[in-house]
């Protein structure tokens, strides 16, 4: 079964690595490379690398992102010259991943080619792309009017500045990456994973033709709620959400994604604890259910991953 994930970083990775349990998977992951940014001339991808560390088996799993066993030798080597971002880590394994990258990047591939050659490494089990080659970047519009990169928000300000805006740069202009459009349309299944909405997912549909052609495809699509009684789970989604005027509950995020064919979905799986939000979103048109989902453990996933495909039929 052709399975298509739209993916942020650690909540669609660690979705995708339950999923990826289940036969007969043959899965692509599309990846927010929103987050992205050149820092120390070296280009980095943070939901791209959390995807392929969780599902190659080397994230630190704690963390969620990022190596296990890793060290910052050079990233604080590199902050006694003054430069670079010091509430920005970046391990010394990880950097190698970037310095891979950006020599591929220089060489003249594209992020797609070099995305895939970095994966022949790590052995994802999946079809790892990038939502489009093109550099998009989301920066936030903060209430006194600054502006900064994504990850300077999410990350130095712990998302505590009230948030206006998100901006995805040169996005009127990206092409979704080869075969992002070609693996919805022949999917037997899309699934949105419990992903931010927003910065995540919001921002892969944000490139054009990407949500056109979820609107269009003759697959189901299922998403899964990244909002469980009425707060994320882990991190600050919900200083996303609320710039953008979306309630942090399952059922607001699934109104926000809306069903087809205006939206993108027709199925919407919700925590145990927001069992009360069935009936509404039944009668909004969604096939919903409720079961427990939070992500403690593969096996857990994989049932949950199994929840969600059995509410299309798949
Ligand atoms: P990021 O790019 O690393 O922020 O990761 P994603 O965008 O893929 O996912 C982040 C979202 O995953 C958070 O907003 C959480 O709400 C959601 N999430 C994390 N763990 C779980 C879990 O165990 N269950 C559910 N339902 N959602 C989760
Ligand atoms: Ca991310």
């Amino acid at each position: 079964m052709k399975i298509t994930v739209l993916s942020g970083g650690v909540g669609g990775a660690r979705f995708t690595r339950g999923l990826r349990e289940l036969a007969d998977a043959q899965i692509t992951v599309i990846a927010n490379t929103g987050d992205d940014m050149w820092l120390h001339g070296v280009r980095v991808c943070p939901d791209l690398d959390t995807l392929m560390y969780t599902l190659g088996g080397a994230v630190h799993e704690e963390q969620g992102w990022g190596r296990r066993d890793e060290s910052r030798r050079v990233s604080d080597d590199l902050q006694a010259y003054g430069l670079g971002w010091e509430w920005f880590t970046l391990g010394d394994l990880d950097l190698a991943t970037h310095l891979a990258r950006t020599e591929l990047l220089r060489d003249g591939l594209p992020l797609s080619q070099v995305t895939a050659r970095l994966a022949e490494r790590w052995q994802p089990g999946v079809t790892l792309l990038p939502m489009t080659d093109d550099e998009v970047e989301t920066h936030v519009v903060v209430a006194d009017g600054r502006t900064m990169h994504f990850e300077e928000w999410w990350v130095r300000h712990r998302a505590a500045l009230p948030a206006t805006r998100f901006v995805q740069t040169h996005v009127e202009t990206a092409r979704p990456a080869p075969g992002v459009l070609e693996a919805i349309a022949h999917a037997d299944v899309v699934v949105i994973p419990p992903s931010n909405p927003v910065v995540s997912v919001g921002t892969i549909l944000a490139v054009p033709g990407i949500r056109d052609a979820l609107r269009a495809t003759p697959a189901p699509v299922v998403g899964i709620s990244p909002v469980i009684g009425g707060a994320p789970v882990r991190g600050m989604a919900d200083a996303c959400l609320a710039a953008i005027g979306v309630e942090t509950t399952a059922r607001a995020v699934a109104e926000h994604y809306g069903r087809r064919p205006d939206g993108i979905l027709d199925a919407w799986l919700v925590d145990r604890r927001d069992s009360d939000a069935v009936p509404a979103l039944e009668a909004a048109g969604f096939v919903a259910r409720a079961v427990d989902t939070l992500m403690t453990d593969v096996p857990t996933t994989a049932r949950i991953a199994t929840d969600a495909l059995a509410l299309v039929g798949r």
